[in-house]
């Protein structure tokens, strides 16, 4: 996005501009208070500066989908889908105790489960794969190493960190998406690691729907556009043309190799069949919380709460999360506690109303426990990369700029100036 000047729009009773392409009218969902300005889950290597965002879907009645779908998960008869996965089981198990599943993720409590079930009620040999997050919480770290002590193999890979670091400050630059590098390396490593590997057969957690995007949820499948790519040259990393930061930050293909989709030709001939678990269990956050704590010996939830929210144990591994968070609070007017407590009110762990006092108290909140952190890891050193000038203002990063930049990327149909201050037009009351 071009800078864009602070305007009268923002003080005005009835703005006109309304950016991203959301829903001018910011509805929440009457069962679990979620936004109907959230972004439906997309292929992140498509994402551009001018790109208009496709919002989640919100029925007549103001029920959002993942309402829809929490409540058409009784009608399923979960005893045929588990027998599903028992077959897909036996057409995939090795015969000589070799690996014959990728289970991708961190070790958090999704993960988890979903590996060790695999392992002791199916009788398959996961091998797990992690991309690293950025830089790792403590107790992310501790839970990363619990994961590995309870019986599993992982194989963690750690991007380029000059270039993980460039490439994520140049997307908190153009997209205000501090966490893009990291979602494209999340999305696109497993699938080329299941092929280097010649394992056919990947389980990922949970879909999708059960966080409110649209899946479809008759699929087993994870929808593959998100980690596949037609051509590689039509791709865009951190809202740039792939072949504009080759060229003009003289970058090899190897360097930014962890960010690139394999190609949907790749991908056809390695005849991986990839899953997700929660369509053939029916998943529940707190069982897998509570079967983590049982199965494993050191699973630890933060030590503190989680800046922006009122939880301890969701995404919890990256000290760059309070910024991703934090930036979708500027972009959509969703704060992380809009995420947590909507997900909480459809498992029935707490009730709507209590859901609204806590988004009114956290989802708010400035991420600042790591700041100081996150302004070394984002500034760069102009002399080790050329031309990443023409990138970003200024290879210092600092808090002021932060804020700065945070306010070029507010539509004024969701954010009012007033009396020195930023305050949501509709806030949920
Ligand atoms: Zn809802």
């Amino acid at each position: 996005m071009k800078n864009r000047p602070f305007n009268e729009e923002f003080k005005s009773e009835n703005p006109k501009t309304v950016l991203y392409n959301l829903p001018k009218d910011v509805i929440y969902c009457k069962n679990c208070l979620m936004s109907n300005q959230r972004p439906d889950t997309t292929a992140e290597h498509y994402n551009k500066t001018d790109q208009n965002k496709k919002t989640i879907k919100f029925y007549d009645d103001q029920i959002c989908y993942a309402c829809k779908w929490s409540t058409k998960k009784d009608d399923i008869d979960w005893e045929k889908r588990e027998f599903e996965l028992k077959e897909l089981c036996d057409k995939f198990r090795s015969r000589n105790g070799s690996y014959d599943v990728v289970v991708p993720g961190s070790g958090g409590k999704d993960s988890f489960y979903a590996s060790h079930i695999l392992k002791t009620k199916y009788n398959m040999n996961p091998i797990t794969c992690t991309f690293s997050p950025h830089i790792y919480t403590e107790w992310g770290k501790k839970n990363f190493y619990n994961w590995i002590n309870a019986g599993f193999s992982n194989y963690l890979f750690t991007a380029d960190n000059r270039i993980h670091r460039i490439i994520t400050r140049i997307a908190l630059e153009n997209i205000l998406h501090p966490f893009q590098p990291w979602v494209l390396g999340h999305m696109n490593f497993p699938i080329k690691f299941a092929k280097l590997m010649k394992i056919p057969f990947m389980m990922y957690g949970d879909n999708s729907a059960e966080f409110g995007t649209s899946h479809d949820t008759n699929d087993s499948n994870l929808t593959s556009n998100l980690f596949t790519c037609k051509n590689i040259d039509e791709i865009f990393i951190s809202g740039y043309p792939v072949n504009k930061l080759k060229k003009d930050l003289k970058l090899t293909d190897a360097e930014l190799d962890p960010y690139i989709p394999i190609t949907n030709e790749d991908f056809k001939k390695a005849k991986i069949k990839y899953c997700t678990l929660s369509y053939f269990i029916k998943w529940s956050n707190q069982n897998n919380y509570y079967y983590t704590i049982e199965n494993s010996e050191n699973f630890t939830l933060s030590s503190e709460r989680t800046s922006g929210t009122y939880t301890k144990h969701q995404s919890i591994d990256d000290k760059l999360d309070d910024l991703h968070y934090y930036t979708t609070l500027i972009k959509f007017g969703i704060g992380r506690a809009v995420y947590d407590a909507a997900n909480d009110i459809r498992c029935g762990d707490i009730t709507i109303e209590e859901g609204k006092n806590l988004i009114n108290k956290y989802h708010l909140e400035y991420p600042k426990r790591f700041m100081i952190e996150l302004c070394e890891y984002l500034t760069i050193n102009p002399n080790q990369t050329k031309n990443i000038k023409n990138f970003i203002k200024s290879p210092i990063f600092t808090e002021d700029y932060f804020n700065e930049l945070c306010d070029k990327f507010r539509s004024p149909h969701i954010w009012k100036y007033e009396n020195n201050g930023w305050k949501l037009r509709n806030p949920i009351i």
